[in-house]
């Protein structure tokens, strides 16, 4: 009954909330990763993608005016992550807060130590937990190619909400039952163990040397290129491609071939 009850309301909702149809392409124009989805993942990503819009509010910071295509381009690549997962991966915050450029937030936080500090350096996004989302509009469209950019800034902080599930960010997000964490841990830790070293190394990497930074970062970097470069971390790191592609429910290199 409750089920019953589910759909109805989100069939209610897809109805009265439905996305114009040229906004949606213009959208997907502006998004070439998504030459490689089907029209059946195209339709889901959109009933995803309107299903968010109802649920979050992305609004300008500091007076900056957000756009209906700006939070469809936006939404959109949110959703991407868990088009196979569902929505309530996003529970527990409300809003997608939009600067117009890089940000400072300025906020006072205690080290291990007790000594308080101001986060004062610029930044094009951050994921807060229990809280929201913050993007650079101007990084956001900067990265919405992945031919020129080499990153993707929003996959970027949504999987870092992903992993920020179950707590801490530290490459782990919940995993399912059928996910082994041992698993995980070895195809992850041998991978950033090796990518570090290269970049340690100074070598020259396709995927970006941020990565290194740590696991959490190592974990929301690597989903980029999952979803936006699949055949690049599939022949780089093909466990962790693996993963991924158990974790997502997605096999995005085999879309792409
Ligand atoms: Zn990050």
């Amino acid at each position: 009954m409750f089920e019953r009850l589910r759909r109805w309301r989100r069939d209610r909702t897809l109805e009265r909330a439905a996305l114009p149809d040229p906004l949606w392409q213009e959208a997907l124009a502006r998004l070439p990763f998504l030459e490689a989805y089907t029209p059946a993942e195209l339709l889901r990503l959109r009933e995803l993608v309107t299903l968010f819009l109802t649920e979050k509010g992305i609004v300008g910071a500091k007076g900056f005016e957000v756009t209906p295509l700006m939070r469809v381009v936006i939404a959109i690549q949110a959703c991407v992550l868990i088009l196979e997962l569902d929505l309530g991966w996003y529970e527990g915050w409300e809003n997608v807060i939009v600067y117009p450029d890089e940000f400072v937030p300025g906020y006072e936080y205690e080290d291990e130590a007790g000594v308080v500090h101001v986060r004062d350096e610029a930044l094009a996004g951050e994921a807060w937990e229990g809280g929201p989302v913050l993007l650079s509009w101007a990084d956001v469209v900067a990265s919405s190619d992945w031919e020129t950019a080499g990153m993707n800034l929003v996959i970027h902080e949504f999987a870092h909400k992903l992993d920020m599930a179950n707590g801490s960010v530290d490459g782990m997000p919940p995993l399912p039952a059928a996910i082994s964490r041992v698993a995980w841990t070895q195809a992850l830790g041998a991978a950033y163990d090796e990518f570090r070293a290269r970049v340690e190394a100074g070598e020259h990497t396709a995927i970006d040397p941020y990565a290194a930074e740590n696991p959490g970062e190592f974990f929301a970097v690597l989903s980029e290129v999952f979803f936006v470069a699949p055949g690049l971390l599939k022949a780089e790191y093909p466990a962790v491609y693996e993963q991924f592609a158990a974790f997502y429910r997605q096999d995005r290199a085999a879309r792409r071939a």
